[in-house]
């Protein structure tokens, strides 16, 4: 199992360090454990067409994220600001925090 390997979580900033959306920046609203993959707000946009619905009859193409594999992104460290890969460390007894390998900081609680 894979699980255990992303070390990401919703709402974290990161940003999209290759592709078609390198540089850009965003907060993750998806995540897709088994994929190694996750939904970044407002990065790697795809057209995707919908059927005529109620409320736009004529159908037509939405514009929706698409998910970026996790080897494609970096955190942002909230505490030094800089784009970083993240550790994982067991504190006290069953407490394990994440941590960022460029400043040492702890982020958060996983
Ligand atoms: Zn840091």
């Amino acid at each position: 199992m894979n699980n255990n390997k992303i070390n990401f979580k919703k709402s974290d900033n990161v940003l999209v360090i290759s592709g078609d959306d390198k540089g850009k920046k965003g907060k993750i609203v998806d995540i897709f454990p088994k994929k190694m993959q996750v939904i970044i707000e407002g990065v790697n946009f795809l057209k995707k067409h919908t059927k005529p619905t109620q409320k736009i009859p004529q159908g037509g193409v939405i514009k929706q994220e698409g998910s970026l594999h996790i080897s494609n992104i970096r955190l942002i460290c909230n505490k030094c600001n800089k784009p970083t890969t993240i550790k994982r460390k067991r504190i006290k007894e069953g407490k394990r925090v994440r941590v960022c390998k460029k400043c040492g900081e702890i982020i958060d609680k996983v």
